[in-house]
């Protein structure tokens, strides 16, 4: 064990900020306008540009800033109807500003069950669906893994379902040539530090539907300034409801939205260099006995930021064990199927909020998945060396005939 190598990268290391991104920071501390209202006759603020511009980048008519990935579901939910104490189906596989929100904003999330490929479970959603009398999916893009669109949105058409997409893990990733999000009524994008855009905290927010999105600007705490939204529809629809909307603020501001904006035209080649990362991992653990690789659709142009594989029928202390092993050798795993919620990882039975809930297909999968990031930090050949660590201590751990008692690391 004395010469076995060590990885020393850090796994919560993201790139810094790019000049263009500093510079454009320094312009909007230099003239003090932070605040996205506050423009100078002629100008258009950071804001509003980041909207036109991602609009752009998704191909949706419309689109909003707001102030986390969090705000923007509790934003789209209220938008498409919600009321308080509505049911809200989303997958039992997901983080906790999913149900948050939900609960944030006065629903009650319906938690439905997932596959082994990590998508959501269509038989268990149209159960939940009619069980409950939810018409609003939260449908959440869990760790970049996206189901059969297509099949879905007609399925949701069919149960009188909404959809409204959570891309967390799915910006700039692409379901056979489309946008993520451009399948529901609504996507919500976050912004925060390890997502696929980085502006420390942040949320965007796309859609065709002109009603919904003056109704998310009026929300955001746009006060009677929507004429300030480039990216938003005519003022004629604003009219008709601006004094039924409650002003529930979460804007973004002009610092952000800089720092952001030149991130934009950086996201297909992160999601190239995520692929290189991604397909190491992939290669350097295939075909290890006791590991099973998530299967990546043709469909799926995915951004590979973490990386996840299930240990199938392991038991409790060998993933301890393997958990703990690969901690020595600087290889930091999170697992969904710890007793107890850990650093940013948690799972449904743990939101007791919520209301208890049974997803046992769930549950089974959980109870064997592991996860770890993969910031654009690393190299290839750190992917390489984080594989072969891997694939040794699963072979190792997974083979012996007896594990030693170990305590999960903590990890971020
Ligand atoms: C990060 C994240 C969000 C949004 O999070 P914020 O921190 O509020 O921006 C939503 N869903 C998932 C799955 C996430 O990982």
């Amino acid at each position: 064990m004395s010469t076995a190598e060590v990885f020393t990268g850090s796994f919560t290391q993201q790139e810094p900020i790019s000049e263009a991104g500093i510079a454009a920071a320094l312009a909007v501390l230099r003239h003090g306008r932070l605040h996205r209202y506050n423009t100078v006759p002629g100008e258009t603020a950071e804001a509003a540009l980041l909207e036109v511009e991602f609009a752009a980048f998704t191909g949706a008519k419309y689109c909003l800033a707001v102030a986390s990935g969090g705000y923007a579901m509790g934003c789209a939910l209220r938008a498409c109807g919600m009321a308080p104490g509505d049911p809200v189906l989303t997958n039992a596989f997901t983080l906790a500003p999913v149900p948050g929100a939900i609960a944030a904003a006065g629903g009650r999330p319906v938690f439905v069950e997932i596959t082994a490929d990590l998508v959501i479970d269509f038989a268990d959603l149209e159960a939940q669906a009619k069980a409950s009398g939810a018409k609003l999916l939260l449908l959440s893009h869990m760790r970049g893994h996206v189901c059969d669109m297509e099949a879905l949105m007609a399925f949701c058409a069919r149960l009188g379902v909404t959809v409204i997409e959570d891309c967390a893990h799915t910006m700039g990733a692409e379901w056979r040539g489309i946008a993520s999000g451009r399948h529901g009524t609504v996507a919500c994008y976050s912004t925060q530090t390890y997502k696929h855009m980085n502006s420390g905290e942040g949320g965007l927010l796309i859609t065709d539907d002109p009603q919904i999105a003056a109704k998310m600007v009026l929300l955001s705490g746009s006060y009677m300034l929507y004429g300030k939204h480039p990216a938003a529809p005519e003022p004629e629809v604003f009219e008709a409801i601006k004094l039924d909307i409650p002003n529930v603020s979460g804007r973004m501001d002009n610092l952000r939205a800089a720092i952001l904006r030149p991130q934009i035209a950086m996201l297909a080649e992160r999601r190239q260099r995520w692929a290189a990362l991604y397909q190491t991992l992939e290669a350097g653990l295939q075909a290890t006995p006791g590991l099973r690789l998530i299967p990546r659709p043709e469909e799926e142009a995915y951004v590979g930021s973490s990386f996840q594989f299930l240990l199938p029928d392991w038991e409790e202390p060998r993933i301890v064990a393997l958990l703990a092993a690969a901690a020595a050798r600087g290889v930091e795993l999170k697992w969904f199927g710890a007793g107890d919620p850990v650093a940013f990882t948690s799972r449904y039975v743990h939101w007791r909020y919520a209301g208890a809930q049974s997803c046992p297909q769930t549950d089974r999968i959980l109870a064997g998945l592991i996860d770890l990031r993969l910031p654009l930090t690393f190299s290839p050949e750190d992917a390489a060396q984080i594989a072969r660590i891997l694939r040794a201590e699963v072979l190792r751990i997974g083979q012996a005939d007896e594990v030693e008692a170990a305590t999960a690391p903590q990890v971020q």
